[in-house]
């Protein structure tokens, strides 16, 4: 049977795990169930409740969560055994692979945003992750550091050099920048691995322009071209793949 039915809940707040253990989301399920199966439910929850309220004094959020906090339960309780069993024997490059697939599914958007406290000391830098906890990582003598990031996962470290910019004075929208670029590496992507560090580029430009403005920008261009063969060069070197 795959009818649609009338859908009720979740009512209230979530249901905690249990106590020993760490919250990390919510799953929130829709399944049907029989009348059968909701009456033995309630009798079942009404009877741990020692048939308190009696049941005409029950009120509808009551009924459901009791009703939900029985299937809930029974999720839960009837299948942790057996997943700490299987959590206990996964190798852990598997559990690794799993873990990502969870991140993605799973990605909490509201986790709070916590500043890193970088520490630099002999050509290293300890950072803190979200999933490998504090690592300490090689730092490049071209990064310009990461005293202004967010802590965050393995993957998303990455090296910055300084920004190579060029842009022009445009009499119809003021400044405009048309390049901004600079040498990067994350060194822990897992799905396009960067064994060397790239160049990110970011080149623009929307505007209705006057002949003056034309000029100017054809100018910028000039000088974004030379400061990206300049880049190229930086970045050819850090590679190793100069001559
Ligand atoms: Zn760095």
């Amino acid at each position: 049977m795959t009818a649609a039915v009338p859908a009720f809940g979740p009512t209230g707040e979530q249901l905690p795990c249990d106590e020993n253990s760490t919250p990390f989301a919510a799953v929130t399920l829709s399944f049907q169930v029989t009348r059968e199966q909701l009456r033995a439910a309630l009798a079942i929850g009404h009877a741990e409740n020692a048939g308190e309220p009696p049941l005409p004094d029950l009120t509808v959020p009551d009924t459901r969560r009791e009703i939900e906090g029985y299937f809930a339960g029974a999720a839960v309780f009837g299948s942790d055994t057996e997943l700490q069993a299987v959590d206990a024997s996964l190798a852990p490059d598997y559990a690794a692979e799993l873990d990502a697939v969870i991140d993605r599914a799973y990605t909490r958007p509201h986790h709070p945003a916590i500043p890193q406290t970088p520490l630099y000391r002999d050509g290293t830098v300890t950072l803190q992750t979200l999933d490998h906890g504090e690592i300490v990582v090689p730092e490049p003598a071209w990064c310009t550091g990461h005293d202004n990031e967010i802590v965050g996962h393995l993957a998303d470290i990455t090296h910055r050099g300084r920004p190579v910019k060029a842009g022009a004075a445009t009499e119809a929208a003021g400044y405009v920048e048309i390049l901004d670029a600079a040498i990067s590496h994350a060194p822990f992507l897992i799905e396009q691995p960067e064994p060397h560090p790239v160049l990110s580029i970011q080149l623009s430009l929307d505007t209705r322009a006057s002949t003056a403005d034309v000029r100017a920008i054809a100018y910028a261009l000039r000088v974004a071209s030379l400061r990206l063969d300049r880049l190229d060069r930086e970045v050819r070197h850090l590679r190793g793949e100069e001559g």
